[in-house]
């Protein structure tokens, strides 16, 4: 995929200054910061393709090499990442430790920065299905989904503590969270930082836990989650609600929900991307004949017309009656297969009419009109 140019990602004219490019990336990563759009889930993409640009563009050098080369000027081994793939698989902990400076301490803490001190420990991230139908997918969902986790402690509002008085310094770490080990190595001198084992890393230690949560500052419990679904999902898709996952220990981050989406099979219809297919089953008389039926869409029943003559296979348009699709990509059509019906064990009355069509002039099909596309032909017809 090609990658989009840094200027048109940051909004910025070519010949922008440095300070106007810093303060286009801090505009767009405080508009596109994932906390602040746990619902959407481009945000995260548009997040690390602003930054992206910004490890660029924010550095006159590789600004220069940018200018001169484009893309390949600044990926691969002179550029960041290595890989060549930018941003895309890079943790937010370290766009925001790169950018310190723009951020200041702005986000942070909170458990996101798990290489600084913060208070209690994430909560896990879970996984969730959901089942929906062609009509959901069509046209687009809200579900509201009861969720078995972990949820934060409203007694002692996720801290663990009977009262904010109930907290003492914790006397391991003198309330640093982490502890710190000096090792003489080949190398030299190793500091090694881990986080205590006293506190957990908190900085401090609880004295009256929390009686309804027993100082976890969480309880297993059940909450409703909802979640918008846009149309023209299929099978396979997933919805990332971040800070929907399970409650952090003691005021931690709570973890993510990803919301698999599956498919229900439909009684009457088969979905190929945006278009559906719906087998329509005429009786003889009635293909001769011509007539008007009524077939089920997405959206109710709907009248299409028979023309007289009309053959097996041919397959009807129903323009604009499938599936609206991803990100605005344009609405799906519905389309009628047209079946006869043959019927079998006739009455005797029944079998004298069709003895008496035998070898009449119309029912020979030696004498089948040709239209010149062939008898067999699927020709589309459209309806509006
Ligand atoms: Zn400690
Ligand atoms: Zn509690």
């Amino acid at each position: 995929m090609s990658k989009r140019d840094y200027y048109e990602v940051l909004g910025v004219s070519k010949d922008a200054s440095e300070s106007e490019i810093k303060k286009a990336y801090r505009k767009k990563a405080m508009k596109f910061h994932p906390d602040r759009n746990s619902d959407d889930p481009n945000a995260e993409k548009k997040f690390k393709q602003a930054s992206e640009a910004y490890e660029v563009l924010g550095d006159s050098e590789k600004r220069q090499r940018y200018d001169q080369f484009g893309h390949r000027g600044v990926n691969g081994s002179n550029g960041f990442g290595g890989r060549g793939a930018g941003f895309e698989d890079i943790g937010f902990e370290d766009i925001f430790s790169r950018f310190s400076d723009i951020f200041g301490g702005e986000f942070g803490g909170g458990g996101r920065s798990r290489g600084r001190r913060s208070t209690g420990q994430p909560g896990a991230d879970m996984k969730l299905r959901i089942e929906l139908s062609l009509e959901e997918i069509a046209f687009g969902t809200e579900k509201k989904l009861k969720v078995k986790k972990q949820i934060k402690c409203d007694e002692c509002n996720g801290t663990g503590a009977e009262t904010e008085e109930d907290f003492e310094t914790c006397g391991t770490c003198n309330g640093m969270g982490e502890v710190r080990q000096v090792r003489k190595t080949m190398l030299g001198q190793m500091v090694n930082v881990q986080p205590c084992p006293e506190c957990n890393g908190d900085g401090r230690i609880i004295r009256n836990k929390c009686s309804k949560c027993k100082g976890e500052g969480r309880y297993q419990g059940k909450e409703t989650v909802k979640v918008k679904v846009p149309s023209g999902v299929s099978k396979g898709n997933y919805i990332t609600l971040r800070g929907k996952g399970n409650a952090g220990k003691r005021g931690g981050e709570a973890g993510a929900l990803v919301v698999l989406i599956e498919e229900k099979e439909h009684e009457h219809f088969e979905r190929d991307g945006n278009d559906i297919y719906y087998d329509l089953v005429l009786s003889v008389p009635d293909a001769i004949l011509g007539t008007e039926v009524e077939v089920p869409t997405l959206k109710g029943k709907a009248k299409i017309n028979i023309e007289e003559g009309i053959q097996p296979g041919k397959l009807l348009r129903m323009s604009g009656k499938g599936i609206h699709g991803l990100n605005r990509s344009g609405v799906g059509d519905q389309y009628v297969r047209v079946n006869v019906y043959i019927p079998k064990n006739l009455t005797d009355e029944e079998l004298e009419h069709v003895e008496a069509l035998k070898g009449t002039e119309h029912f020979d099909a030696e004498n089948k009109e040709d239209d010149g596309k062939g008898f067999f032909n699927k020709i589309k017809d459209v309806f509006t």
